[in-house]
C-alpha cells in the first residue's frame, strides 16, 4: 500500500488531505515522495513559524530532547519557566497555563472567565460573548463558542453559555449586555477559519470599552493571529486592546504541539491549585522550541513581516481575478472571481501550497519566507487567478 492508501484505509475520515504526501524540506521548500518541491504559503497553518526544520528551531529542540523530554507538571523545568517568563515580559500579562493546542487555550480561557465572574460577580455571571463566524475549537466547549451553527448541529447539547454577536455591530452588543449576565467577550482579531477578516478598529474600541463599562473580562483568541503572524508580536497589539486573558498555540512552539493561555493583572490569580491541568502541557521540548521562535520574532522580523505583507497586498489588490484582499502582516486572505478551491488546486499543480477560508484563498506563510520565494509564488498566484 502506498501511504495515501494506507491513511486513508486507517486514519479516521476527519480530514479531506489533498493527494500530496510530504517527506521532508527546508524553509519555505517541501518535498513530496517524489521528490518534487513546493513553495508553502500554508505553513501547516500558521503552525511552523520558521519553516520547515529550522535548524536553529531544530538544535533547540533536539538539545532539550537529549536532556529530558517530558516529566510532568509534579516537577520544574527550566524551558517552562523561561518560556512563562519571556511571554509575561513581552506581553506585560502576569502568569501562563500551558497546554497543547489552540482548542484547550481557549478551554482555559473559558474556565478562568466563569470562576472570575462567579467570584467577582455573581454565579449568574456566566455569560460569554463571542462573535459570529469565529472559531475558537473543536471541544464541545470551544464549539459552543464557535459562531458558526454547521459546527454545532451533530454534536447536541453543547455546553451552554455562549451568545454569539455580529462583528461590527457595537450596538447589538449593548443590547446583549443589557439583556444577560455577561462573564466576558471573546474575540480573534482577526477571524482566521471565518475568511482573514480583521475587525474594524472601530468595534475593537467599542468592545474595550464595553468590557470596562460592564467590568467584565476581554479575551482574545490569538491562536492563529500570534506569535508574529500579523506584524505584531499578538494581534491585539494592532488594535491597542488591552485583554485580560490572550490564548495562543499554532505558530507558539514553531510546529510543536503546545498552548498558552496567558492571565493579565485581573485574573492573575484565579486559578489555584487543582483549577486546572494537563499532563502533556508545558512540555520542556515544546517549550524548548518555543523558546527559540520567539527570541527571533523581535522587532527587525516583525518589521519584515509588516513588509511582506504589505508587498502582497500590494501585488493583488486590484490584480486580474482578485476582488478583494483582506488581512494583517503574513496573514491574508484574497477573493477570487474563481472559486478559490480551484486557484488553490491550479497552484499545487504549480508547485505552490495554499489555503482557503471560507470562499478565500488564506495565504499563511513562514515568517521568514525568503523575498525570492514569496515573489515567484505570488507570480504562480497572480497567473492562476487570471
Ligand atoms: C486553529 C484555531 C483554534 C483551534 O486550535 P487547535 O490547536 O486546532 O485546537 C482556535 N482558535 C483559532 C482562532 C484558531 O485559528
Amino acid at each position: 500500500m502506498t501511504t495515501q492508501e494506507r491513511d486513508n484505509a486507517y486514519v479516521a475520515g476527519t480530514y479531506k488531505r489533498f493527494p500530496l504526501t510530504v517527506v521532508s524540506g527546508q524553509g519555505s521548500l517541501v518535498r513530496d515522495e517524489n521528490g518534487r518541491e513546493y513553495i508553502d504559503l500554508g505553513s501547516g497553518i500558521a503552525v511552523n513559524s520558521f519553516g520547515v526544520a529550522d535548524p536553529v528551531w531544530q538544535q533547540a529542540v533536539t538539545a532539550q530532547l537529549g536532556k529530558v523530554q517530558h516529566m510532568s507538571n509534579l516537577y520544574y523545568t527550566e524551558p517552562c519557566a523561561l518560556l512563562a517568563e519571556q511571554l509575561c515580559l513581552r506581553t506585560g500579562m502576569k502568569k501562563v497555563f500551558f497546554s497543547n493546542s489552540g482548542a484547550e487555550a481557549n478551554e482555559c480561557a473559558i474556565k478562568v472567565a466563569r470562576k472570575w465572574a462567579a467570584e467577582h460577580k455573581s454565579p449568574e455571571h456566566y455569560t460569554i460573548v463571542t462573535l459570529k463566524n469565529s472559531f475558537h475549537g473543536r471541544t464541545l466547549t470551544t464549539l459552543a463558542a464557535t459562531g458558526q451553527d454547521h459546527f454545532h448541529e451533530l454534536f447536541q447539547p453543547l455546553t451552554s453559555g455562549f451568545v454569539h454577536a455580529e462583528a461590527g455591530n457595537a450596538a447589538e452588543l449593548k443590547a446583549i449586555a443589557a439583556q444577560y449576565k455577561l462573564a466576558a467577550v471573546m474575540v480573534e482579531c482577526v477571524q482566521g477559519e471565518g475568511g482573514v477578516l480583521p475587525l474594524t478598529p472601530e468595534y475593537a474600541k467599542a468592545v474595550q470599552e464595553l468590557v470596562r463599562e460592564q467590568d467584565i473580562l476581554l479575551l482574545v483568541d490569538e491562536v492563529q493571529t500570534g506569535n508574529g503572524r500579523t506584524g505584531r508580536l499578538y494581534a491585539y497589539m494592532n488594535y491597542g486592546l488591552e485583554p485580560d486573558v490572550v490564548s495562543t498555540a499554532k505558530g507558539l512552539a514553531g510546529g510543536l504541539p503546545l498552548g498558552a493561555t496567558m492571565l493579565g493583572e485581573r485574573v492573575q490569580d484565579v486559578l489555584g491549585y487543582g483549577d486546572h491541568g494537563s499532563t502533556f502541557g508545558g512540555n520542556p521540548v515544546s517549550c524548548a522550541g518555543a523558546l527559540s521562535i520567539l527570541n527571533r520574532v523581535d522587532d527587525a522580523l516583525l518589521a519584515q513581516v509588516r513588509e511582506k505583507g504589505d508587498y502582497l497586498k500590494k501585488t493583488f489588490t486590484g490584480a486580474p481575478g482578485i476582488t478583494s484582499v483582506s488581512g494583517l502582516g503574513l496573514m491574508l486572505g484574497l477573493q477570487t472571481k474563481k472559486p478559490a478551491g480551484d486557484v488553490l488546486r491550479g497552484c499545487m499543480d504549480r508547485g505552490v501550497l495554499c489555503l482557503t477560508a471560507k470562499d478565500r484563498l488564506r495565504l499563511l506563510p513562514a515568517l521568514n519566507i525568503p523575498m525570492e520565494l514569496l515573489q515567484k509564488a505570488a507570480a504562480v498566484i497572480l497567473d492562476c487567478c487570471e
